[in-house]
């Protein structure tokens, strides 16, 4: 399961639309961090490296692959000191900080994570200073028994039938992103699938819910 950790270093610009005196108004895919310049950039999980270089926006830049469809990109880089192929752990140095991206006002260090090629805001699934479980990978999450909603929290989710939690308390449909958002921080388990095995899920519960 791909755990990651966020930088406790300060938000200086979130993601989603923003206007900006050199481009107008576009959205940012990413959230900025202050850093220091040359200040060591850590990876936020185990994973390993899938590109590593320059990039006319982006200035020099690193994605890191976590598995389970999560990756994460860090732009805006001084200097690189990890190559494509190269095996990170949590918290390795990945890069120094810097404002090698286009419009960069100062040394920062853009964060971009995303979900099966989607970008997502990394603070709706990240605590800055804090590590999380961002998902479980795919072959762990295909059969899931009564058992183990004994033991844990579970949030299912599909397109048709919206997000729900299932735990030793049965079930809970989660109506507002408010609900959602909060129970990041209590989860064990991130199910995402079909109407038919949301339907699943939520017949192991059946039965005895409340
Ligand atoms: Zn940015």
């Amino acid at each position: 399961m791909p755990f990651l950790r966020l930088t406790s270093q300060p938000l200086t610009s979130p993601y989603g639309w923003r206007v900006l005196p050199s481009a107008g108004r576009t959205f940012h895919k990413g959230a900025d961090f202050g850093f220091s310049y040359r200040m060591p950039i850590s990876v936020c999980g185990d994973g390993v490296v899938t590109e590593a270089g320059v990039h006319r926006e982006y200035g020099k830049y690193v994605r890191v692959d976590h598995g389970a469809g999560v990756t994460t990109s860090y732009h805006s880089a001084d200097e690189l000191c990890v190559k494509v192929g190269d095996r990170v752990r949590l918290g390795d140095t990945i890069a120094l900080a810097g404002r090698s991206a286009m419009g960069a006002t100062g040394p920062h260090l853009h964060l971009g994570l995303w979900l099966d090629g989607q970008h997502t805001d990394p603070l709706q699934y990240l605590t800055p200073g804090e590590t999380r479980p961002i998902r479980e990978p795919e072959a762990a999450t295909a059969s899931i028994t009564k058992a183990d909603i004994m033991n844990k929290i579970i949030r299912i989710q599909s397109t048709n039938r919206g997000i729900a939690l299932l735990g030793p308390w049965g079930y809970r449909h989660l109506k507002t992103d408010r609900e959602v958002a909060a129970s990041n921080a209590i989860i064990d388990l991130h199910l995402n699938g079909s109407d038919a095995e949301f339907d699943a899920w939520k017949s192991l519960v059946s039965g005895w819910q409340k």
